[in-house]
């Protein structure tokens, strides 16, 4: 069989085959601590999947607009209005499955062949596979941890040609937990609006802040220009526990959510209608069931955090945002451990996984190959061992 380029090039979602082969590991009886996997273990509250039922039982909807049912399509602008105070149109609002065929949609309403897309490392890897596979080229700006990995003006102005199409924006950040406040959102806004680009701003993990003095800021709300120019990726996964419902949406100008709308029209047509009507539900019931939750990664970001500081060799940055935390090993570099010369965070992944039974990401595949990311969206009993882990390999070797 022949396979086009593009799909030989584009690469496996890193987070998703680790979890496989945790998952694997396991049925063998390994006992693999899975670290690798932004989902967090809570359950879907109740309010959410009783709607779905009700949905089930009631005469649904056959096909609903491929955008989504007008009813969540309002309430996402409720909520949008409620939480940025930016005031949208239900057309100008794409359900999509999940945030990633929201960000799919977008980069192939925008990205035209050779088109640049501003992109800084390190990165959620899906936004490199899609502007390649939508045939625009990433420019992969390296930022750097002693700025807290933030992009800046000067950067932007390093990579600009007068082919860049847009610039991605993701805050709080995966795999960082770096959150941009209002200052140097706007810097990129003035820039953006000045170059006439598409600002994409994926703001999957907006609740996920765990201190008062931090506020998330969406870059859209920074006047009316950058607004236009801006596209919101945004998502139930993490927000209400929904990763398995695949429901996310894109709130964007008109012209270009038709365009996003006709894209999705052409591959799935509308998101499963009970997983629409759980959204809706997730979205009228409030925020009471999201308080929780912060709380508890609060918890585990704090005690995860505090342990790998502890740990000698390993250094992080305390997140700010986001589930996970980006740990650099470069301190490890060209000492040896089961038999391997370190150079990388691959080979530290490599080792934790075969002969620790912890599963994490390696930054390679966020751009970064001198650290690796571990998520404290699994349960704290979970994070207790894997820690405890990963220090004993530490322990052990050097
Ligand atoms: N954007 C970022 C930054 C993510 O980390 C993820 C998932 O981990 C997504 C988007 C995709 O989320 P969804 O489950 O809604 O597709």
């Amino acid at each position: 069989m022949i396979l086009s380029e593009r799909a030989t090039q584009v690469r496996t979602s890193a987070s998703l085959k680790v979890t496989a082969k945790a998952e694997k590991m396991n049925m063998s009886g390994y006992n693999v601590i899975n670290l690798g996997t932004g989902e967090v273990n809570f359950k879907t509250p109740e309010h959410i999947t009783a709607a779905a039922v009700e949905a089930i039982e009631k005469d649904l909807p056959k096909y609903t607009a491929v955008e989504g049912i007008p009813e969540l399509r309002e309430a996402v602008c409720g909520k949008i209005y409620a939480d940025r105070g930016l005031v949208y149109e239900p057309d100008e609002v794409v359900v999509t499955n999940g945030a990633k065929q929201a960000l799919m949609n977008t980069i192939f309403a925008v990205v035209g062949q050779s088109d640049e897309v501003i992109i800084s490392a390190p990165y959620w890897q899906s936004y490199v596979e899609v502007v390649l596979l939508a045939g625009g080229v990433p420019v992969i700006v390296y930022t750097r941890e002693e700025k807290g990995f933030k992009l800046t003006l000067e950067e932007l102005n390093r990579v600009y040609t007068d082919k860049t199409k847009a610039i991605i924006i993701n805050s709080p950040n995966n795999p960082t937990g770096a959150l941009y406040t209002e200052k140097e959102l706007k810097a990129i806004a003035d820039f953006a609006t000045e170059k006439d680009l598409i600002a994409i701003s994926d703001e999957v993990y907006d609740k996920m802040i765990y201190s008062q003095k931090h506020k998330f800021i969406s870059i859209a709300s920074l006047g009316e220009e950058i607004k236009k120019r801006t596209v919101i990726v945004n998502s139930f996964s993490k927000t209400y526990s929904m990763t398995p419902w695949r429901v996310g949406c894109s709130i964007a100008d008109k012209k270009i959510s038709k365009a996003m709308t006709k894209i999705q029209s052409h591959c799935t047509s509308n998101v499963n209608v009970v997983s629409q009507y759980a959204a809706l539900a997730a979205l009228k019931g409030g925020d009471g069931c999201i308080d929780g939750l912060v709380n508890e990664l609060k918890r585990r970001r704090d005690y995860m955090s505090q342990r790998i500081s502890d740990i000698p060799y390993l250094r992080s940055l305390r997140p700010v945002g986001g589930l996970y935390i980006l740990v650099n090993i470069s301190r490890l570099y060209g000492r040896e451990a089961d038999g391997i010369t370190i150079k990388s965070g691959k080979d530290i992944a490599q080792i934790l996984l075969s002969k620790y039974n912890v599963a994490v990401v390696s930054g390679d595949v966020f751009g970064c190959q001198d650290y690796i990311r571990l998520s404290f969206a699994a349960s704290m009993e979970s994070i207790i061992v894997g820690v405890n882990r990963i220090e004993k390999f530490i322990k052990q070797n050097f």
